[in-house]
């Protein structure tokens, strides 16, 4: 077996049935560095093997911005997978029903697909277990260390998945096997026009054009951080005027590079062992710790997921008066009374990715300027999915709710609105870095 068998897990109790065997592609939307296809390959063997992909037209908040991103590096997959001889459908609609007929069209013996910790795709995946009779498998190929194996729980804080997930390192990353090219056979073509036309999205929030989609982008997004940025990251990625930062989350929001592949490069790479230190860090540590949070706690997606702690303090200032209140539309139009949260808003409107940094600074002023953590927690959530390239994603879930409800941090000294939630001032930004020149680029 190339696989380590950890990173598989079965999700129902039928057996592998002669025919084909169909990986459904999900969240990790690419061909190399995919332990989810490779374990389909692997069953294949003598068999057929088809990757098979199934497109909602509508989800969540993701507008066109987002969908053309994923579309345009599914172009690439199906490309790849050609050239491999396997053969790649894509459907639209509800995937309870298309995946079971899927299967029983091409008499499919085993279902693969990948990890995904979010409600919606475990939801899928239920609807899909109930409707068929073949072995039905999950592979964690988005995570270094598989989401089921670095902890049995869920976690408090970074300090408490880091030395588990460091623990496992050393047997999870490892090099990935290179898939097979398989006996040529019928390749569908794909009408990707028709795909887009039936879309129902938001078309008013506009693909962008600095970030190419697709895994071979990714890839050479990835060198070119090593190459130019990634000395400056320990000291300077929480600067948003130095852009020290790698750009990796749309590729990886949809899979289309693998994390373990980016920390095998920067492995490899001749890179000072503080920039190393500090980027896996954030790439593994706190990346995989919102998979734990989104998997383990099913109130991911709402206040109810907060610590204990945060919803006392939470309910004890729910009443404190408050300076400033807007509604989601000022907030989205970014008419604050801030120069600074407004420039991070349009940063957002505008490339589809509001610096790291800027994020918290962001969403704790959400927090300061609504009359409850409820609405905070919505309308931040709302709007990063909306307009992220990254959103919904379990680190946008994660995000939100360690700005606004202390998950994964501590409590910190009290006051008004906050009460023990982590705070973050103008001033303090004035302290890190050059506000006038932030704004000046995006107002
Ligand atoms: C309010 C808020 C909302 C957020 N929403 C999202 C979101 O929707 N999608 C998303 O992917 N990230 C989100 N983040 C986390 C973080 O801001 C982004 O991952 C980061 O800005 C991505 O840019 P980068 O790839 O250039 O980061 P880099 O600094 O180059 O980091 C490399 C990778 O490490 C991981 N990483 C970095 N910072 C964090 C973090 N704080 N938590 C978890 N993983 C991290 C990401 O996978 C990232 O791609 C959010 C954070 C906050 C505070």
């Amino acid at each position: 077996m190339r696989i380590n068998n950890k990173r598989i897990h079965k999700i129902n109790e039928q057996p592998i049935r002669s025919g084909s065997i169909v990986y459904w592609m999900s969240r990790d939307q690419r061909v190399d560095d995919n332990w989810a296809l490779l374990y389909a390959e692997e069953l294949a063997l003598n068999r057929d093997l088809f990757v098979v992909f199934n497109l909602v037209p509508t989800f969540s908040q993701a507008t066109l911005r987002q969908y053309s991103f994923m579309l345009e590096g599914l172009k690439e997959v199906a490309e790849v997978l050609k050239q491999n001889n396997i053969p790649f459908h894509i459907y639209t609609g509800d995937p309870a029903e298309n995946i079971p007929e899927f299967i029983e069209e091409v008499n499919c013996g085993a279902l693969v697909t990948d990890f995904d910790p979010l409600k919606i795709k475990r939801k899928w995946q239920n609807e899909v277990k109930r409707k068929i009779d073949i072995a039905f498998y999950e592979v964690d190929t988005h995570n270094i260390v598989p989401c089921r194996e670095s902890s049995q729980k869920q976690e408090y804080a970074a300090y408490t998945i880091r030395p588990k997930i460091n623990n496992l390192l050393p047997e999870f990353l490892e090099e990935f096997p290179e898939i097979e090219k398989q006996k040529k056979v019928h390749i569908p073509e794909i009408d990707w026009e028709s795909l887009y036309e039936q879309l129902e999205v938001d078309y008013t929030v506009k693909p962008i054009d600095w970030l190419t989609p697709g895994s071979t982008a990714a890839y050479k997004n990835l060198q070119e951080f090593i190459e130019t940025k990634i000395e400056k990251y320990p000291e300077q990625s929480n600067d948003p005027n130095q852009y020290a930062i790698s750009n990796m989350s749309p590729y990886l929001h949809f899979g289309q590079i693998s994390a373990q592949r980016i920390a095998l490069e920067i492995e490899k790479a001749d890179v000072s062992k503080e920039a190393r230190e500090a980027y896996l860090e954030q790439l593994i540590i706190r990346k995989e710790l919102t998979d734990n949070y989104c998997f383990y706690n099913k109130d991911y997606d709402s206040p109810a997921g907060f610590p204990d702690w945060a919803k006392k303090t939470i309910k004890e200032h729910r009443n404190d008066e408050r300076e400033h209140v807007y509604t989601l539309k000022e907030f989205e139009n970014a008419e604050t009374h801030d120069r600074l949260w407004n420039a991070a808003q349009k940063e957002m409107l505008k490339t589809g990715k509001m610096h790291n940094y800027m994020r918290m600074y962001w969403a704790k002023k959400i927090l300061e300027w609504t009359n409850s953590a409820e609405e905070a927690f919505d309308i931040a959530l709302y709007l990063n999915d909306k307009y992220e390239l990254d959103g919904r994603d379990p680190n946008g879930y994660g995000g939100v709710a360690w700005s606004v409800g202390g998950v994964h941090d501590r409590a910190w000294k009290e006051r008004d609105i906050f009460g023990k939630i982590r705070y973050m001032s103008y001033s303090g930004c004035e302290r890190k870095f050059d506000v006038d020149e932030y704004v000046a680029r995006f107002l």
